[in-house]
């Protein structure tokens, strides 16, 4: 579960996140829509910790993020207590990130090994089952750099699966893809969502949102202009800005 109250961000004397107040259930999937620059990537930066934000409060599970609760004091966690909480979180940006240099099963298992420092067998095993979960099981000993796109893109998700994480954060995870690849990662995420996993989805694909979401928000100008179920946002949007925005992508 994910909640944000009053969450504030600004770079310099813009203010890009003008008070963002969301909850996301467990099990639950929301996809952030909305125009260039409106605040999606910041606000998703935000919850995994890698902006700290101006004001506000965002809590992922029962931690605030950044911050430990003793008493009713907050205080500020240190580095290694941050790379210790976003160990729960997985990200997936639109360029995949993957290390060039090691194979693909190594990709999965370098940060479940070094970061959580989980057994080998443990996690040799558990990274192979994710390959055969993305579609990928016979790819396990390729380089990245012989996998398309998509590929490489299913082989990011299961990286970040492979930490065990309780939610999972995704930045435009298609859009860097040739169309004909696209379908192939929707219908992994598509499948992760059915597992019951949090979910936290940029995307332009309307078509995914309007199926795979529970909910949808619509970004606009640093705030939500409209959060509601999914079918009601994309084919009945109330605010004029949600109309405009999906008659112009649609
Ligand atoms: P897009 O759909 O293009 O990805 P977005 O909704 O994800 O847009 P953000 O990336 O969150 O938008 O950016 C919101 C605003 O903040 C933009 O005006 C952007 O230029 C600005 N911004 C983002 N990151 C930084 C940064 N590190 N320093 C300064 N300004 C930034
Ligand atoms: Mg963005």
């Amino acid at each position: 579960k994910v909640r944000a109250r009053g969450v504030r961000k600004s770079y310099g004397n813009l203010e890009v996140l003008k008070g963002i107040d969301l909850t996301v259930e467990q099990g639950e999937v929301l996809c952030l829509i909305g125009p260039s620059g409106s605040g999606k990537s910041t606000f998703l930066r935000c919850v995994n910790h890698l902006e700290a934000i101006d004001a506000g409060r965002l809590w992922v599970g029962d931690t605030t993020v950044g911050y430990e609760q003793r008493g009713t004091k907050l205080y500020e966690l240190t580095d290694k207590e941050i790379c210790r909480q976003r160990t729960e979180v997985g990200m997936v940006f639109q360029h995949f990130n993957l290390f060039p240099h090691m194979t693909v099963l190594d990709n999965l298992m370098e940060a479940p090994l070094r970061v959580l420092r989980h057994p080998k067998r443990e996690v040799r095993e558990r990274a192979l089952e994710l390959l055969e979960q993305v579609g990928l099981a016979e790819k396990a000993m390729s380089y990245p750099r012989s996998l398309s796109g998509g590929q490489q893109q299913r082989v990011a998700i299961a990286r970040a699966l492979c930490m065990q994480p309780g939610l999972m954060l995704f930045d435009e995870p298609t859009s860097a893809l040739d169309p004909e690849l696209v379908g192939d990662v929707l219908a992994v995420m598509r499948n992760l969502a059915h597992t019951g996993m949090t979910m936290i989805v940029v995307t332009h694909e309307i078509g995914f949102a309007r199926d795979v979401a529970d909910r949808v928000a619509f970004f606009d100008g640093g705030q939500i202009v409209e959060v509601g179920p999914a079918a009601q946002v994309i084919t009945d949007p109330q605010h004029p800005r949600t109309k405009e925005f999906l008659a112009a992508v649609r």
